[in-house]
């Protein structure tokens, strides 16, 4: 018998979910408070012409994408071109850069150059990092985590001392590494997890594989192309989009949800999945049947928020990388003002996007597409003075870099994305962008459950609970739930 199944939210685990809900015979409604798909993946146009992503754009990890596509007999070719990028993306120093280029020999002779040996210390490191991609993606990240007993396998425990889960992932580079720069590099990828590295598990070194040696790609047509290319693969097999239409409560009957109030008119479901922010979903149920208390989300370390500027150059900028990551100042410095103090950093890093560099679809020929984001701790105040100083900042030194001058009467179009927005366009906790952080005291079964304790009918994917922060963990956090509820027959929802 089919069942009745509402998701709440189009981010890429509602993408996800929906789509492998509705091969599976059932009869998907998406519903979604914004007029388009993709969450915080959205995009939109201005009228000078300029196209801008809103959220992600490191396409890392193309197999976990094409695995995607793969269950649905498709490739992610049979809906966009993606181009690999070369270089990866380029890192400013005080004093000097390096650019990744995307080929790992030529990797390995740059790392020489740097440092004697470190050359073959970056085979070895990828050589383990591999092993931990291929053992984690096969034997850790599709569990559904409601207990230990799931990671019980002869194979994991054979493997369990080459994963390094109780080394953290500074220590583990510098085991490898000695010149900081070096270093800096190595530790990139896990920034992407939401926490120090002091904090996070080396484990995560299977992102270095899944970024550098895999490669870093670019859907032409901005990674929005992904979004559509989900949402027509979910249609195809069924599922239905509801767009503007905002869930206001979740409502509940004998131990069970029973409806979804939306947009004020209340609609029946056998199962209900929210994509939606764990904790935002949590308040629209009854208190006594959310999984967490407040003190549980107080206590929870959150990945960062950010301060996002999307901006028309009407000139183009010469020496200016697809992807570049402006690091001259300290990375401790900045993360302690995220984690620890939580306040605006007084030296920030930050990150510069640059596509029109390589697609000339997002922006006027002759123009610039450019997307600058700083992460910054959650909960801070973002006025709109506060965001301009650090575009001041950050412009100044992306014209140092560039040699350019006068970048800012080069903008024709100018809007600040900060803490605040993501509260009211997502219902963010805090205005996080990331979700949860990946540290090993919030890794698997220690993340938020993706089934409620006490509504046998409701579950919950996304970022905040299993796998992870990240485009590939979402779009697998949606295929684990909805394979945990393929599995129930209609009269055990
Ligand atoms: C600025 C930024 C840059 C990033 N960069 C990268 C990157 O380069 N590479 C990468 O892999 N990952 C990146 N990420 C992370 C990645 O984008 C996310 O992990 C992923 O998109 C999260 O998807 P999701 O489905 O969990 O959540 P979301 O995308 O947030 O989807 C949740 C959806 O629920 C909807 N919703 C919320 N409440 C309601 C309600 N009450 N009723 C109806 N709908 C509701 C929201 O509107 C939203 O559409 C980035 C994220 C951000 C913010």
């Amino acid at each position: 018998m089919k069942k009745r199944i509402a998701v709440i939210g189009s981010g890429f685990s509602g993408l996800s979910t929906s789509a492998y809900l509705a091969k599976a015979g059932n009869e998907v409604s998406v519903f979604e408070k914004h007029d388009r798909p993709g969450g915080r993946a959205r995009q939109f146009s201005t009228a000078q012409g300029y196209v801008f992503d809103m959220g992600p754009s490191w396409y890392w990890m193309p197999d976990i994408i094409e695995s995607f596509f793969a269950d649905f007999g498709h490739k992610s070719s049979d809906f966009f071109e993606l181009i690999t990028l070369n270089p990866q993306f380029e890192i400013i120093f005080s004093q000097d850069k390096i650019s990744v280029p995307k080929n790992l020999e030529e990797l390995k002779l740059l790392f020489e150059q740097i440092e004697k040996g470190a050359g073959l210390q970056l085979e070895k490191f990828m050589k383990s990092a591999k092993f931990k991609y291929e053992v984690g993606m096969q034997d850790f990240v599709n569990k559904p985590c409601h207990n230990w007993f799931e990671f019980i396998s002869p194979k994991i425990a054979k493997s369990a001392l080459k994963l390094d889960l109780l080394t953290n992932f500074r220590n583990y580079v510098a085991k490898y590494f000695k010149n900081e720069k070096l270093r800096t590099l190595m530790e990139f990828p896990v920034i992407f997890l939401g926490a120090s590295p002091k904090n996070i598990p080396a484990l995560y070194s299977l992102m270095n594989y899944g970024g550098y040696v895999l490669g870093t790609h670019y859907p032409n047509g901005g990674f929005y192309q992904l979004v559509l290319a989900m949402k027509k693969v979910a249609e195809n097999q069924g599922a239905v989009f509801h767009f503007n239409k905002t869930v206001e409560s979740i409502n509940t009957q004998n131990g069970k949800v029973r409806s979804l109030t939306i947009n004020g008119e209340i609609y029946e479901f056998d199962a209900v999945i929210a994509s939606s922010d764990y904790h935002h979903t949590e308040t629209l149920l009854n208190k006594e049947y959310r999984n967490y208390s407040e003190a549980y989300w107080q206590n929870k370390t959150f990945a960062p928020s950010s301060l996002i500027y999307y901006l028309g150059i009407k000139q183009s900028i010469p020496n200016l990388k697809h992807h570049t990551l402006f690091f001259e100042n300290d990375l401790d410095e900045h993360i302690d003002c995220i984690y620890g103090v939580k306040k605006w950093p007084g030296k920030p890093l930050f990150y510069a996007c640059c596509p029109s560099k390589t697609d000339n679809t997002v922006a006027p020929k002759g123009k610039e597409n450019l997307f600058l984001l700083m992460p910054l701790a959650i909960g801070i105040n973002d006025e709109e003075f506060v965001r301009e100083q650090y575009l001041t900042e950050m412009l100044a030194r992306i014209e140092k870099h560039t040699g350019v001058t006068g970048l800012r009467s080069m903008i024709e179009y100018k809007r600040s994305y900060c803490v605040s927005d993501f509260v009211s366009d997502y219902n963010a906790y805090g205005g996080n962008a990331y979700g949860l952080a990946n540290t090993l005291g919030q890794t698997a079964v220690l993340k938020p459950k993706i089934k409620s304790k006490r509504l046998k009918n409701l579950f919950y994917t996304g970022q905040l609970t299993v796998p992870g922060p990240g485009v590939p963990p979402s779009i697998i956090s949606g295929k684990i739930v909805a394979n945990e509820i393929i599995k129930l027959k209609h009269e055990e929802l």
